[in-house]
């Protein structure tokens, strides 16, 4: 028996007990005879006494950092009591020892505080997954998992594995690929995720499906993005968007209660995708905090529901505001005593390339009721009151205005308000604020080939009310200046997201079933009808064998850890991410092969 115990476990109630540990060495302290060792493993920290007895064996074998160690001895009351470890009360005394492996000096210390850097730490991440602060991480990860679960297993959704070596499946980022030896010159890809599978389960009549799965996308790196992440992919049949929403709206409920101890009892907010675009400039808005955003100008295509009110800007002789596409405001809060560096350093903040606007226009709504502004020399204190109540800003607030082309600009806004928010503490780290956003836009434009792509992906399916739409009208877009007004800019799929605290979470949509409503779908993105053959020649055939009304979601597992867990970077939640070239630093992959196997793949690297 290697062990009795954990190193987390023992307490005052084992004193006097004889027992067995084995760990690893945290620290070694000497004090003149005897000698104190922690020692760690997975479950906590135990502090070990050696007496005099063993000076010398412990001197002809001395222990170092991160050695493996069995200790036999006997548990005591500690004289010195450690509060802030559980086992704090008590300590071994050793009675006899076995080196069970040595250990090479560590590249950093294997503590909360580390002294190793980012890349250190992944180079030796098995050491770096010794840490405490990282293996909280993965507790956290295992007890999403088990939580999701549980959930989906009362649920009645049943765990199936797709495969890895397939056929591309588009979500709209590059494919790995994967050579196959057997068939030379072809090539499988990884999934992008299970979509088509999913689907074709549905059809098979497993009409709960659920898997925890590895995806694969070939895209440049953020820090929350990964080449192979893991979605919770889910999939349901004989349901409508409604039965999805209230479904994992319960599981994502289950974790925080699970994980977090959370009861989220509030029905969770819904929000059109042009509400969100309109009020917060994005479409996963971060609904913890207000400061919603005030469209003073706006181009007419868009939004065409909404009031415009351009005239209390228009007209006085102001060219930032009259050569505008689109001006946009927020009041922020209790700002109006900002002084003119801080001024000053938010329009440097906007100016900042990755922002990009040209300035900054502010309008202080002072205390006393008076107005002091940027624009003072165009506008009245009469139009600053109008547009200060256009915002709904009140007495100590800063009005802040970007002016600018309608996308850029209120890409910048949603920034801003985001900073803003920030700023003020106003997206606190525990607060958690779910949102469905709803009715997204069937199709995006793709400018460089002056064509419509899916915006979700090309199974979902449009609004019924819009199917006409899309069947009636031609896809191809005569005028590129001109694609707003197509009518394809226009239509809405049966698609959601999960937004969290301003991330999305998950999304996923209600699926086209019939065969001759997908073949239209793949016509409207431009496949002719042997491109689709070639591509998804499987699934057309399955839609021809009784497809039942089908959809559903996947949620970013990572991310939900990272947030769940109050990190800006879901690296923090993997066990062995990749670094941001899409590199495994550790194994040093990506990496050549072998001469051998270019020949029995028959391939030949021709780099440019
Ligand atoms: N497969 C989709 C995705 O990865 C999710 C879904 O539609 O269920 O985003």
């Amino acid at each position: 028996m290697y062990r009795s115990h954990t190193c987390g476990e023992l307490r005052i109630e084992n004193a006097n007990q004889q027992v067995t540990l084995a760990g690893w060495v945290q620290t070694v302290r000497k004090f003149g005879a005897i000698t104190f060792i922690d020692l760690r493993d997975r479950y906590g920290i135990t502090q070990l006494l050696f007496g005099e007895e063993l000076n010398n064996e412990l001197d002809q074998s001395p222990l170092g950092r991160e050695f493996v160690l069995q200790v036999k001895g006997m548990v005591n009351e500690r004289s010195n009591k450690n509060a802030n470890i559980a086992t704090g009360d008590i300590e071994i005394k050793v009675e006899s020892f076995k080196v069970l492996n040595k250990s090479a000096v560590p590249p950093f210390t294997i503590q909360d505080d580390t002294d190793g850097g980012d890349d250190l730490r992944m180079k030796y991440r098995y050491l770096d997954l010794r840490r405490n602060a990282v293996k909280k991480n993965l507790e956290l990860r295992y007890a999403v998992n088990r939580s999701a679960r549980n959930y989906l297993h009362e649920n009645n959704f049943m765990d199936i594995e797709t495969p890895f070596l397939i056929k591309s499946t588009p979500e709209g980022a590059r494919d790995f690929v994967v050579p196959s030896r057997m068939n030379a010159g072809q090539f499988y890809a990884l999934p992008q995720s299970p979509q088509t599978f999913k689907q074709l389960l549905m059809v098979s009549g497993y009409d709960r499906y659920y898997q925890i799965v590895k995806c694969f996308r070939d895209e440049d790196l953020r820090a929350d993005r990964q080449p192979e992440f893991t979605q919770i992919d889910c999939e349901m049949c004989f349901v409508e968007q409604e039965d999805i929403l209230n479904m994992f709206e319960g599981l994502i409920k289950q974790i925080f209660k699970d994980v977090k101890n959370i009861d989220y009892k509030e029905t969770v907010e819904r929000m059109s995708w042009e509400e969100a675009m309109w009020q917060y400039g994005n479409d996963k808005p971060d609904i913890r905090f207000g400061m919603k955003i005030c469209n003073l100008k706006f181009p007419s295509h868009t939004f065409s529901s909404k009031e415009n009110i351009s005239s209390l800007i228009n007209g006085a002789d102001f060219k930032v505001f009259d050569e505008a596409e689109t001006v946009v405001a927020i009041a922020v809060p209790g700002c109006s005593e900002y002084s003119r560096k801080q001024t000053d350093e938010l329009t440097e903040w906007v100016k900042r390339p990755q922002i990009g606007m040209k300035g900054l226009v502010f309008i202080k709504v002072n205390t006393d009721g008076t107005f002091k502004s940027s624009v003072d020399k165009f506008y009245s204190e009469e139009k600053l009151k109008a547009i200060a109540s256009a915002t709904n800003a009140s007495a100590g607030d800063l009005i802040l205005i970007l002016a600018g082309a309608e996308e850029r600009t209120r890409k910048a806004i949603s920034e801003l308000r985001l900073e803003m928010g920030k700023r003020l503490g106003l997206r606190k780290e525990n607060e958690f604020k779910l949102l469905w956003v709803l009715d997204f836009p069937l199709f995006e434009y793709a400018e460089e080939d002056n064509r419509w792509v899916a915006r979700h992906h090309p199974f979902t399916s449009p609004k019924p009310s819009d199917i006409q739409v899309m069947i009636n009208n031609n896809p191809v877009i005569e005028n590129a200046a001109d694609y707003l007004k197509h009518p394809y800019a226009n239509i809405k799929a049966n698609a959601y997201d999960m937004v969290l605290n301003g991330n999305e979470i998950g999304g996923g949509s209600i699926r086209i079933y019939q065969r001759e409503l997908q073949e239209k779908m793949f016509a409207a993105l431009g496949m002719d009808a042997a491109e689709q053959h070639h591509k998804f020649g499987f699934l057309l055939g399955a839609f021809e064998y009784g497809a039942p009304p089908h959809g559903g979601i996947a949620f970013g597992f990572d991310r939900l850890c990272s947030i769940l867990g109050g990190s800006e970077s879901i690296r923090d939640f993997i066990a062995f991410p990749k670094n941001n070239s899409g590199r495994d630093v550790m194994l040093d992959a990506p990496s050549t092969i072998d001469e051998k196997q270019f020949e029995e793949l028959q391939i030949k690297l021709n780099l440019k």
